[in-house]
């Protein structure tokens, strides 16, 4: 047993191993698997192996710096996705007290008192005002 396990370290020596994209990735298969147990469809089956070599490629891959500039455009991608889908939550949570409005001048996205009617906003980040009718 110990010499598989020194035999696998030396195997791994200076290739990539895993990241971010590699559990990802892993996911990704894990849902096309379960899809396809219901679809049982040939294109997906090559789409989730095709996917699983890539995952495996990219983990016993010597391109290192390759490798991470690709788990770095991918986390980048996750964060803006992640960072969009939190602040959804925040605004339906918050829907019966406040509401969401971007300032027309510097786009800035402001979080305001629910009033109906039609109101005079006055932005904190430009000072610039604009008018705000909030029907619903
Ligand atoms: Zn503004």
């Amino acid at each position: 047993m110990w010499h598989l396990r020194e035999r696998l370290m030396r195997f791994m020596y200076g290739r990539y191993g895993i990241d971010q994209l590699y559990y990802a990735m892993s996911a990704l298969c894990f849902l096309l698997l379960i899809v396809n147990s219901f679809l049982r469809s040939p294109v997906l089956a090559i789409i989730m192996w095709l996917v699983l070599a890539l995952t495996l490629s990219r983990a016993l891959s010597k391109n290192i710096y390759k490798r991470r500039r690709e788990n770095e455009a991918f986390m980048n991608l996750w964060n803006r996705a992640k960072k969009k889908i939190l602040f959804t939550v925040r605004r339906v949570k918050e829907i019966r007290s406040h509401r969401y409005h971007r300032c027309p001048h510097c786009k800035a996205m402001l979080r305001l008192p629910y009033k109906r009617g039609k109101h005079t906003v006055q932005c904190p980040r430009c000072n610039n005002e604009f008018k705000k009718h909030v029907i619903i």
